[in-house]
């Protein structure tokens, strides 16, 4: 039997205003070669100056996977050419990256916690990119300079499963400190994956092969079991030495599969140098104190969940698992309604009218109205099921909660005095059902509530017919 080793390499593009070692503006969606300058052009006589903001939130994400943040870092050259990246080299950090020796801990559906180690993390500048037109091809230099924490586990992770669960977790940490927005298909959340097999029991690493190109997490659990299979087919079939070598490998979305891009460089390749053109990168005690003072996390956020509203363990974990998700859900409790209700409306009424697109942060409904809604099933304003309606209706029109339930007609009567008449009413147009119950016909009782209740609309309060009609039939 096999044991899977996995290793990642997460490149987390960080949403600073300018670029790592120039002013120009990080923005998307510009017209082509308009954010660039002599430096990020690589013109000659160029030289990059360190944007501070890039360290600041370093020592943010440091601080959140209890790493080391180094005080001093250095930059290094990786050579390469591209034709998408000017300078011919990489600015990295090689030999002493910004952060080291962090942890980040997963969770598993049963409870169960397993510790995966982050090597290191280091700052370097991304590449352009190339876009490719028929039998042409172009280069747009925007991204180019834009600042990126790469982020390297251990090789910890022993099946697909871990393998999501870190990478779902530092996504998550990403965004509630708002360094990135971590979007993986417009690539700001880039994922490498190592892959390699042993005989269980065995402790040496055997040869890994990288995954690059995947970008959604459905897609990542995919390149893992097809790279496994892969693997353990040629082990099995006596060619392991043979097939697998240390190599690059892209994944095909379409046909699901990887194939071979390139052999894998080592690090002599790379010609790593300290970068003569940058100052050592400095975090001061101020910026330190500053930066180190982090957001709540998820992981601290749902145990306060669970012990400061009761909620239960899962649906703490689903509401925190996103940022917003949880903002929405602090701020619904803001208007004092019960958490049992806040979780229920949030995550089954709301997410059902998203269709699986749960973006919280673009829902017609925000986190106000919706506390709203569940403080009017709670003040008795509006039964439950009138409430789906309310959300219904508030999905497609711009209205306050109140109105929208005026409007619709559904305000719930608690009147003591009109629920009355309308009972006696019944009860007066029945009397040989009132008879028939009398005589011990039990089940003939909820003929009565459902008669009020449609006489009423809808709208008269269940509990105050139940209680009415009990006493008046005995
Ligand atoms: P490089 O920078 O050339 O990609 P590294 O040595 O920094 O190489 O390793 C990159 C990633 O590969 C790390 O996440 C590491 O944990 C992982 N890794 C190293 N050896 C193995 C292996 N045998 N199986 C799986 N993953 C591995
Ligand atoms: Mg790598
Ligand atoms: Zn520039």
């Amino acid at each position: 039997m096999f044991e899977v080793v996995i290793g990642l390499e997460v490149h987390v593009q960080l949403n600073t205003k300018t670029k790592l070692f120039c002013s120009c503006a990080t923005s998307f969606n510009h017209k082509q070669n308009t954010n660039t300058c002599p430096t990020c052009l690589a013109l000659p006589g160029a030289l990059p100056v360190l944007n501070k903001e890039v360290l600041q939130k370093a020592v943010m994400l440091g601080t959140a996977l209890g790493a080391t943040v180094n005080r001093t870092s250095y930059f290094d050259r990786k050579s390469y050419f591209y034709p998408d990246s000017p300078t011919a080299y990489q600015i990295t950090q090689f030999y002493t990256p910004v952060i080291q020796n962090g942890t980040l801990e997963i969770d598993f559906d049963d409870g169960r916690k397993k510790t995966i180690r982050v090597g290191f993390a280091h700052i370097e500048a991304d590449a352009g990119k190339n876009i490719h037109e028929g039998d042409r091809s172009k280069v747009d230099l925007n991204r180019a300079g834009t600042p990126l924490l790469e982020i390297v586990t251990q090789p910890d992770m022993r099946s697909a499963e871990e393998a999501i669960l870190y990478l779902k977790k530092l996504h998550s940490i990403i965004r509630y400190l708002d360094i990135g927005d971590a979007n993986m298909q417009e690539g700001s959340f880039r994922v490498d994956v190592n892959v390699s097999i042993r005989p269980k029991g065995d402790e040496k690493l055997y040869t890994r092969v990288e995954v690059k190109n995947i970008n959604s997490f459905k897609f990542i659990e995919k390149a893992i079991e097809v790279e496994v299979r892969r693997q353990s087919e040629a082990w099995e079939d006596g060619k392991y030495d043979e097939e697998i070598c240390q190599e690059t490998r892209l994944f095909d979305q379409v046909k699901i599969e990887t194939r071979s891009m390139r052999g894998k460089e080592e690090a002599a390749d790379y010609r790593y140098f300290p970068e003569p053109d940058l100052l050592k990168a400095v975090v001061t005690d101020e910026m330190f104190e500053k930066y180190s003072k982090i957001p709540e996390l998820p992981d601290a956020k749902r145990d306060r969940f669970v012990k400061e509203f009761g909620l239960n363990a899962y649906n703490a974990g689903v509401i925190t698992s996103s940022v917003e998700m949880a903002h929405f859900f602090e701020e619904m409790m803001s208007e004092g309604i019960s958490a049992k209700n806040a979780t229920t409306w949030l995550t089954v009424e709301l997410a059902a009218r998203m269709k699986g697109e749960v973006n919280i942060t673009n829902t017609p409904v925000n986190a106000k109205k919706l506390g709203t809604l569940v403080k009017r099933i709670e003040d008795q304003s509006v039964s439950g099921k009138a409430a789906k309606e309310v959300l219904d209706y508030l999905m497609e029109n711009d209205s306050e909660v109140d109105a929208a339930i005026d409007t619709l007609g559904l305000k719930q009567v608690t009147d003591m005095g009109a629920i009355e008449s309308i009972c006696d009413e019944i009860i007066a147009a029945n009397p040989e059902k009132v008879e028939q119950l009398k005589g011990g016909k039990d089940k003939l009782f909820g003929f009565f509530v459902g008669q009020v209740m449609k006489a009423s609309k809808g709208s008269a309060n269940p509990q105050a017919v139940n209680e009415i009609l009990k006493a008046k039939l005995g």
